[in-house]
């Protein structure tokens, strides 16, 4: 999912600010969008199915236009918890004793089954299956403090990766989980207003500068008095790999790392571990972009353009079901003459299920290439995501079942070789990473094992 935020001292047209915020954060969740406006004493909250520029005609924008507006939220969703429904849809309001709160999140709690549990028995009420409500109703019922103090609560009580962005009529908040795996950036426009986003091409969106990443742990807030932060609960950093490897636009640095120079050492890492006599490497588009210009600039091997996108076509992973996303693959890929009589080395960000993999192959066999030399630039994805990233359910995961040279015959490539794990880590550099989906170790834990189907 992408968050989006905005503090506006002077008053701004926020619906249309958070609209451009949330149209730049698209490829983040393409399932749902919705925003919530305040002047201060309205409070208005619209959300819907689908993209961004299909919820928000200019009549729902008008809808939420405020003159006075200055705080604001948004969402785009992809369902990880909680199935596709319209009630699921972000941000989620309530009413408190601290005034009508909207609360939009990225990312997991692993524990908010357990949470959730024991609220019920508490007398708690839930309207969603989404457990982003669990973190808005922990920080309403706390009548007994003020926002900021039930918001640090909150964040103690519920475990795992996450992101939020929180407002009520007067203040904008945002967090990030101890550990930091998902991300969150602060932002500042020349007229002071303050945002909040997912990823700093939403910065950018609306003319603001990127100021720095919310630290790991970290709860800001704005108000009159501009940036407040506190210290909640900081522990090791481990952002997600996943937002470098593939999640996060390349016109972007995340926790002081920038995406698209580390896709670029990542492809080129693999050349120096994986290499492979070819006359051309070949991205699939736009995933495995940044990789294959990495790939061709340390082997010397030309780049070319053997796969054309069709650029209405959105990401095929984020199709619901099997034969919707093997339907999508048609509708997004076809091959170039380039590949025709070639030795083509195809470069992708990662393999998941192993679907989309084979049949890319296979367009690239039937249009002539001589030899498909298949590299990846992340290693074999063999547990799931308890984070927010939907990388599907352990059993799906081809590389949980499945060896290299399995994986190989699978696809029907004539080579196929994987980044390695500390291969990555170096590409991508900074402190620290989660690399869970690879090694299986979580570091902001996992969920009970019963509540895991995920696991089985
Ligand atoms: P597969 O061959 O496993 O069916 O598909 C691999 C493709 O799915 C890659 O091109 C990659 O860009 C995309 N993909 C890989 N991981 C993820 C993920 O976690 N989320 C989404 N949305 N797409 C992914
Ligand atoms: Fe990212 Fe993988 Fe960790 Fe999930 S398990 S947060 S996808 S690195
Ligand atoms: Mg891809």
């Amino acid at each position: 999912c992408g968050v989006f935020g905005l503090y506006s001292p002077q008053p701004n047209d926020l619906a249309w600010l958070t609209y451009l915020g949330l149209f730049a954060l698209q490829h983040r969740g393409q399932e749902a969008a919705g925003m919530c406006v305040s002047d201060g004493e309205k409070f208005h909250v619209d959300k819907d199915l689908g993209l961004v520029t299909q919820v928000f005609d200019e009549r729902r924008l008008d809808g939420l236009r405020l003159p006075n507006a200055h705080v604001s939220i948004g969402h785009v969703r992809y369902s990880t918890t909680g199935s596709n429904l319209r009630f699921n849809a972000q941000p989620l309001t309530t009413r408190t004793n601290k005034g009508i709160l909207g609360l939009a999140h990225n990312g997991n709690f692993v524990n908010a089954r357990e949470v959730r549990n024991t609220m019920l028995m508490e007398g708690a009420l839930f309207q969603t299956t989404n457990d982003s409500e669990v973190m808005l109703n922990l920080i309403a019922r706390e009548s007994h403090m003020d926002l900021i103090e039930a918001t640090a609560g909150a964040m103690k009580q519920l475990r795992g990766g996450y992101a939020c962005v929180l407002m009520s009529r007067h203040t904008l908040l945002g967090f990030r989980d101890p550990h930091g795996v998902r991300p969150l950036v602060i932002g500042q426009r020349e007229d002071g207003a303050w945002v909040l986003a997912s990823e700093p091409c939403a910065l950018y969106a609306v003319g603001a500068k990127l100021i720095r990443d919310v630290q790991p742990g970290e709860l800001v807030w704005f108000d009159r008095g501009g940036l407040h932060s506190l210290m909640v609960e900081p522990r090791r950093p481990t952002p997600c790999s996943f937002e470098w490897i593939y999640f996060a636009r390349s016109d972007g640095e995340l926790d002081g790392v920038d995406i698209h120079e580390s896709r670029i050492r990542m492809g080129m890492q693999l050349a120096r571990e994986k290499p492979v006599e070819a006359d051309i490497v070949v991205p699939v588009p736009d995933s495995g972009i940044g990789a294959a210009i990495g790939y061709a600039r340390e082997s010397g091997i030309p780049f070319d353009y053997g796969l054309y996108k069709n650029p209405y076509a959105g990401r095929t992973f984020i199709a619901p079901t099997q034969e919707a996303r093997e339907l999508k693959v048609k509708m997004k890929l076809s091959p170039t003459s380039a590949v025709r009589g070639k030795r083509v080395i195809l470069v992708d960000d990662s393999i998941v299920r192993g679907t989309t993999s084979r049949q890319i192959v296979n367009l690239l066999r039937e249009a002539g290439a001589k030899e498909v030399h298949f590299r990846v630039s992340s290693p074999p994805i063999t547990h799931p995501c308890f984070y927010g990233i939907d990388t599907a359910a352990r059993k799906e995961l081809v590389a949980s079942t499945h060896s290299v040279e399995e994986i190989r015959e699978l696809i029907g490539a004539d080579t196929l070789a994987f980044i390695s794990e500390p291969g990555l880590r170096q590409a991508i550099g900074g402190s620290g990473l989660c690399g869970a989906c690879f090694t299986g170790e979580y570091p902001a834990g996992t969920p009970l094992l019963n509540d895991v189907d995920k696991l089985a």
